[in-house]
């Protein structure tokens, strides 16, 4: 995950819910993407540091464990790097360039200039992260199945060429989780002011949830609402999905209004907030402790990633 920013509710049930799940059946390992951030953010990276202990501090409340998994930051593992360059030099430039994501970012993002040499390589330093573990799983959403096959594509070249199978070809574990919208129906993205924090108090969330995009033909309250197209329906079907029975039929037939319907759900996001910022703020207090688990963890990842390389210089015979 790379830190450029609080986490959000997407974050949070996007990927965190995912990772606490995988925790309990894969050795895993959970990476503070900060080369990937500084590809984007390389005009102004000044809020990396602050970024990752915060991030982290998230990942802890939410359940991540780090005695069961290695959580590291990606920078103080040097063999990243020098993987990514092996990787680079083998990569040809047209697997790149036709990178829908690639293609898709130069497109989309207006803020930054991404007409980088770095930027253009970073689904090699992305295979470089996934094969220094021999992972033998990536967990990734659709949209990320083009990278994790081009890290196929960068195992299956270097082992053909240096005749040694160096590298799995790690397979996709589809995530099934939920995709959230932000509170204006736009993808949930600090970079479109439309998040709910992880860390914002309950003010805020009660105030963020009654300016969601609601069911637009619903202007008053006599008239019908269609759930499938409102904002505030998709988060019960995320964090309440019990609910959503009864609330299609009272929306539907104009018996519950839109003010109350946002209330509560604005109260059970407070309350499936509440524990994680209980644990957040403790965790907070002491970012020393945070900072050795990260240590720790870099020294544990750094163990696996050293065999690997020294693995695949063997095999380059250099
Ligand atoms: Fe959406 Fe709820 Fe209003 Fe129906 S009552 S339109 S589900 S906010």
């Amino acid at each position: 995950m790379r830190p450029t920013g609080k986490l959000h509710l997407g974050h949070l049930v996007g990927t965190l819910d995912n990772w606490v799940a995988l925790q309990r059946e894969y050795d895993c390992f959970f990476m503070v993407a900060d080369w990937h951030a500084l590809m984007g953010e390389y005009e102004d990276p000044g809020g990396m540091n602050e970024s990752m202990i915060d991030n982290v501090a998230d990942w802890l409340a939410a359940g991540i464990d780090p005695e069961r998994s290695t959580l590291f930051i990606q920078s103080r593992v040097k063999e990243h790097l020098d993987l990514h360059m092996i990787f680079s030099c083998l990569t040809p430039l047209g697997w790149l360039e036709r990178c829908p994501t690639y293609k898709e970012q130069l497109r989309e993002v207006s803020t930054r200039d991404l007409h980088t040499y770095g930027f253009l390589g970073y689904p090699v330093l992305q295979a470089a992260d996934i094969l220094l573990y021999r992972a033998d799983a990536v967990p990734v959403g659709e949209d990320q199945l083009p990278h994790l096959e081009l890290t196929r594509e960068i195992a299956r070249r270097f082992n053909s060429l240096y005749k040694d199978t160096i590298f799995p070809e790690p397979e996709a574990r589809l995530t099934v989780a939920s995709r959230l919208a932000g509170l204006d129906g736009r993808k949930m993205s600090k970079s479109y002011n439309n998040t709910i924090n992880l860390s914002d108090p309950e003010d805020t969330v009660r105030a963020k949830v009654q300016t969601m995009i609601t069911d637009p033909q619903r202007v008053k309250l006599s008239d019908p609402g269609h759930p499938d197209v409102c904002g505030v329906f998709a988060y019960y079907n995320v964090f309440a999905p019990e609910d959503t029975a009864r609330l299609r039929s009272a929306c539907s037939n104009a018996s519950f209004g839109c003010t109350e319907c946002k209330k509560r759900l604005a109260a059970i996001l407070v309350e499936r907030l509440a524990p994680i910022q209980q644990r957040r703020e403790i965790l907070l207090q002491d970012k020393q402790k945070i900072l050795d688990i990260l240590e720790d963890g870099a020294r544990r990842a750094r163990s696996v990633a050293q065999q690997t390389l020294h693995d695949a210089r063997s095999a380059m015979k250099i």
